[in-house]
């Protein structure tokens, strides 16, 4: 009787003990659900070191620590103006957005457009046409006198198949965390450096981008990859995207169409374009 007594005992305990071991590991679970990531600054660059780790284990998404970009002045001329080659597919060549849809409703795009330059507004705005492998320009001008810091000046972006991003921000003199600068991959790769000119001089982005390949039951084959320049200067060197753009969280790839359409995004800032092409890049014949 004794010993069966001291057994229920400590089944009593064991149960107890595995019991108040259980709930902490719940609480914490539902904790992390609704938790929200807090914004810390760092040397004057507000981020986040509670999101994921990149996949190398050094920086956080957004981490204001990471090093930023060099600054590269610029060359005074580099493609402003560029006239698109023969077999370009002029995207807006100052006249209007007939090229473009409104990307929620599928509508006109509710951009402006006067004196030869379209502004955004209202919401991103999608292709007509669907893009693979592409070669890109696009010039793209700041607003002066610039308005608020970090991600809230002057905040667009190109999104390559609606899906993988290179940041457009005014980063003249306005620092932000690495990841979600002007050239950068957001919030995978900053740009390899700050070429940004003042805000209300035009910039130009000459980019080739390769898209993913997914194999027939969904799994990436290959990623996608962006070689970038911001003014003349190399801002991404034949990197590869972790998959679509996040924020706060990391890049994921989910299999999509081949070609899909050209975004461009509204920040809630009022950023100008002119002189959109784009080339269909044909793929290198096998030998
Ligand atoms: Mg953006």
């Amino acid at each position: 009787m004794k010993n069966k007594i001291v057994v229920l005992t400590l089944l009593a305990a064991v149960v107890a003990g595995c019991s108040t071991q259980k709930e902490p590991v719940k609480t914490t679970q539902a904790a992390a659900a609704v938790r929200k990531n807090v914004e810390v600054t760092i040397d004057g660059v507000a981020g986040f070191q509670d999101t994921p780790l990149q996949p190398d284990g050094k920086w956080h998404v957004h981490d204001p620590a990471r090093p930023q970009p060099v600054i590269v002045t610029p060359g005074k001329t580099f493609s402003q103006e560029a006239t698109p080659p023969s077999d370009a597919v002029v995207l807006f060549d100052g006249k209007d957005l007939s090229q473009w849809r409104d990307k929620k409703t599928g509508g006109d795009a509710q951009w402006t457009v006067a004196d030869g330059i379209a502004t955004s507004a209202k919401g991103d705005i999608i292709s007509t046409n669907q893009f693979g492998d592409i070669q890109l320009h696009l010039e793209f001008k700041e607003p002066t006198p610039p308005k608020e810091s970090g991600q809230g000046r002057g905040n667009s972006g190109i999104y390559f198949m609606g899906l993988y991003e290179i940041q457009i921000l005014d980063c003249y003199n306005n620092k932000t965390y690495a990841d979600g600068g002007t050239g950068g991959i957001y919030g995978q790769h900053p740009a390899l450096a700050n070429a940004c000119r003042p805000p209300g001089e035009w910039s130009t982005y000459d980019c080739i981008f390769t898209a993913p390949r997914f194999a027939a039951d969904g799994k990436l084959i290959s990623p996608a990859y962006l070689t970038a320049t911001l003014n003349g200067v190399v801002v991404q060197n034949h990197q590869a995207y972790r998959g679509a753009t996040n924020w706060k969280s990391l890049g994921k790839y989910s299999a999509h169409p081949a070609e899909l359409p050209l975004a461009l995004q509204y920040h809630n800032n009022s950023v100008s374009f002119r002189n959109i092409w784009v080339r269909n890049v044909p793929l290198v014949n096998e030998p």
